[in-house]
């Protein structure tokens, strides 16, 4: 059927308004997709659609940092069993090999009456479809004394880059007798796993130097935690009398964090730490708050069969910002859903085919060295649009010691591949 313009812009209005699919732009000059945040989500969708575009979408990629520090392996970089080095990435190559225009500065606000990203530097973009992959931000009231200034002191190190300098700097400052105090996050932040592997990472760490009388301790807000078996196993036999997790019936609450006095005190009890790990609660990026795209849960809604936000439809949501049903928020997540959605961007701009989504996860945990176990699944989008895992699996306990080396090894290949899929 032809159209005229008079029966397209109708259709375009409905589509707007009623949240129905949107009219492929072809024959415009060349559509513009701006993606904000060029971690393990954005770097990956601005990849993705410059590659598979060939020249036909123009991409811009705005990321705040000139290189990328990544959040997966910094707990094996904190270990010792990597290098700062090699968990930086340029994103040079995405601009030369993939022509995406990779702007360094912060997107302040999304005018999405406009269709243009705000910059801090005053500038604007427009965009006909923006990605938004921001990753995540911190709530730092919720906990009692802690602020953006104390964590110069009690690092978080939950973004990657000087946080986990610092850290880095602190725990091998620590000498023997003197203690780590860990406050491990509530429910739902980024990587499930991580505190425990980073805590498992620490106590190695006081292991090697032959410290005896050295201490982690966990102030978790969670009854519970991810493959906690799996770590109450390999902390039992590795590092016995060096961790200690306490749930919040036993240590009954934070009451306050003074990060200069290093001292995180408790309904139980006062701990004190010359290292201090404070992880507090998490919510979506900022950009995403500020542009309306957040629920109050302080993430963003989206269609799962698509990530495009449930509340604009010209915008897709990818990564820890999203809310993406049972997937955890992961770099591996992140990158599994921006692939969906530079699909169904492409599939917006230019009118290519559009499949039903099929997502993956795997989390590594290291726990000593050559030891890892994992956890991962297999989703799909049901017809309510929320994603649902279609089949699951976790390492066992007990497992051999040529299986956790095996994990060990894939966990490897694994940060290889996800890094050239995402910078090229
Ligand atoms: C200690 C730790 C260990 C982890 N280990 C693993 C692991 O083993 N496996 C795994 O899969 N995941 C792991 N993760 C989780 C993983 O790092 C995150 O889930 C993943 O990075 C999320 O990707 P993202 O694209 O949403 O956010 P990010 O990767 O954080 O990228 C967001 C980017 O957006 C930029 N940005 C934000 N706001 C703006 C703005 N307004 N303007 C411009 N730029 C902006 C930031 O600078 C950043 O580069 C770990 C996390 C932690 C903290």
């Amino acid at each position: 059927m032809k159209l005229n313009r008079r029966q397209f812009n109708a259709i375009l209005a409905t589509s707007v308004g009623t949240m129905a699919a949107p009219v492929p732009l072809l024959g415009q000059a060349k559509p513009k997709v701006v993606v904000i945040g060029g971690g393990a989500g954005g770097a990956t969708a601005a990849r993705y659609i410059a590659r598979d575009g060939k020249g036909t979408i123009d991409v811009t990629l705005i990321e705040n940092s000139k290189t990328y520090t990544s959040c997966f392996f910094s707990n094996l970089f904190l270990g010792g069993f990597r290098t700062f080095d090699s968990i930086t990435h340029s994103y040079d190559r995405l601009e030369s090999d993939f022509g995406v225009s990779v702007i360094n500065g912060y997107a302040t606000e999304i005018d999405r009456d406009q269709k243009a990203v705000k910059l801090r530097d005053g500038s604007s973009i427009a965009y006909d479809r923006v990605v938004v992959a921001p990753g995540i931000d911190f709530d730092y009231e919720s906990i009692p004394g802690y602020s953006k200034e104390a964590a110069d002191l009690a690092p978080h190190a939950w973004q990657a880059g000087p946080q986990t300098r610092k850290l880095h700097e602190l725990m091998n400052a620590l000498t023997d007798g003197q203690d780590i105090v860990m406050l491990a996050p509530p429910n739902p932040y980024r990587c499930p796993p991580g505190p425990y592997e980073r805590a498992s990472m620490m106590a190695h760490m006081i292991k090697t130097k032959g410290f005896k009388n050295s201490r982690v301790t966990i102030l978790d807000v969670k009854p519970k935690f991810s493959k906690q078996a799996l770590f109450s196993e390999g902390w039992q036999e590795h590092y016995p009398d060096i961790i200690e997790w306490l749930p919040p019936d036993i240590h009954g609450g934070v009451i306050n964090v003074d990060a200069k006095a290093g001292v995180v005190e408790t309904d139980l009890d006062t701990f004190e730490g010359a290292v201090l790990n404070i992880i507090p609660a998490m919510q979506a990026g900022a950009i995403a708050k500020t542009s309306g795209l957040t629920d109050e849960s302080g993430y963003c809604p989206v269609d799962g069969a698509s990530m495009r936000s449930r509340i604009d439809n010209d915008v897709f949501v990818i990564g820890d910002a999203s809310i993406a049903g049972a997937m955890p928020k992961s770099g591996f997540s992140a990158n599994s859903q921006a692939k969906i959605a530079a699909m169904n961007v492409r599939g917006d701009l230019s009118g290519s085919k559009v499949f039903a989504p099929k997502y993956g996860n795997t989390c590594w945990s290291l726990i000593s060295a050559e030891n890892s176990v994992k956890v991962g699944a297999q989703y799909s989008a049901n017809e309510q649009g929320e994603i649902v895992a279609d089949s699951t699996f976790i390492s066992a306990t007990g497992e051999s010691t040529d299986l956790r080396s095996l994990a060990y090894r894939e966990s490897v290949g694994w940060y290889s591949a996800i890094v050239a899929d995402m910078f090229g």
